[in-house]
């Protein structure tokens, strides 16, 4: 039976560090740290993550300015507010939450955010800097799938690292980190073939693809790392990841669940990169 990763646990440690570390430059230098949250549009989902990412900020000592815009809220209107907070002080970090309503171009709201205060790591330069090796900001999502790894205490180097999901936001990025861990990695998509094989041959797979319990206990190798980014609803509605937990849970060394894996990750990894930003704008090390 797979020992479970706790993400709940691993992301109050990131999120500790993170206050304490907040705390120390409040004392010592005087700095306040501020993460502005964008959110267009009335989008349930969309509203309870801007919540919860208030909710960090006041855990870790940030201060959060949120931007509560309405559905019909033009693109110029909210390119104007991203201009507006790349010259506030008061905002080391710039979060607008996607997805945008569709008469607005995502791509040209995240262009305009400053690559100093783009904590999502979204934008090209900072995209380009992953790809190089020399970042600031890590995505939040795959670098809080790197902790979790990190915290089985399993090391990546010349182990069979393989991704289901090859989008900006996650697989791609989550592959590059792999592979500067030393990882031999492998990225699959839905025009792969032989997907069960590969699986198998994987001592860490990370799932990232959006279809309810869709990997199966018969697709991982014994003892392999599990990582769950997936967050589907099954047939009775019920929250749960791309993989199947029964059955893989069986087979794997480790695994996350869904919920309380990946997902308190996101968040913290987001307080990690906002506190960053400060520091850099600060011209502290
Ligand atoms: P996405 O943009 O829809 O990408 C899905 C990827 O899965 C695509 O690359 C797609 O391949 C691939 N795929 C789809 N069906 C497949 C199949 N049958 N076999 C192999 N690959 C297949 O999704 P995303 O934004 O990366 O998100 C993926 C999942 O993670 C979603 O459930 C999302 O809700 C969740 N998520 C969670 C967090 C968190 O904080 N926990 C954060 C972000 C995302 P093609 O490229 O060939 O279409």
């Amino acid at each position: 039976m797979a020992q479970i990763i706790d993400g709940k646990a691993v992301s109050s440690s990131v999120k500790e560090e993170v206050a304490a570390e907040a705390a120390r430059l409040k004392e010592e230098k005087g700095l306040k740290i501020g993460l502005a949250v964008v959110i267009v549009g009335d989008d349930p989902a969309s509203r309870v993550y801007v919540n919860n990412k208030k909710k960090a900020c006041e855990a870790v000592g940030f201060q959060s300015f949120e931007y509560a815009l309405d559905a019909s809220t033009t693109q110029e209107q909210l390119l104007d507010l991203v201009q507006v907070l790349n010259r506030d002080d008061r905002v080391n970090g710039i979060l607008v939450q996607l997805p945008l309503p569709k008469h607005i171009d995502e791509k040209a709201v995240i262009d305009a955010i400053s690559p100093d205060k783009d904590v999502d790591a979204f934008h090209p330069v900072n995209v380009g800097k992953i790809m190089i090796g020399e970042y600031s900001f890590l995505p939040c999502t795959p670098a809080g799938v790197m902790r979790l790894i990190e915290s089985t205490g399993v090391d990546i180097t010349g182990k069979n690292c393989v991704v289901i999901g090859r989008s900006n936001i996650v697989g791609k990025p989550q592959a590059m980190l792999l592979l500067q861990k030393n990882g031999t990695v492998t990225i699959c998509h839905s025009k792969t073939k032989n997907l069960k094989e590969i699986c198998l041959n994987a001592d860490i797979l990370v799932v990232a693809i959006g279809r309810a319990k869709f990997v199966t206990g018969d697709m991982i190798k014994e003892g392999a790392v599990v990582i769950d980014v997936g967050m589907d609803r099954d047939e009775n509605g019920k929250l749960c990841g791309d993989v199947d937990f029964e059955s893989a849970e069986k087979k794997a060394g480790y695994i996350t669940p869904v919920p309380g894996g990946v997902g308190p990750m996101t968040i913290a990894m987001l307080m990690k990169n906002t506190l960053t930003a400060a520091k850099q704008q600060a011209g502290i090390e």
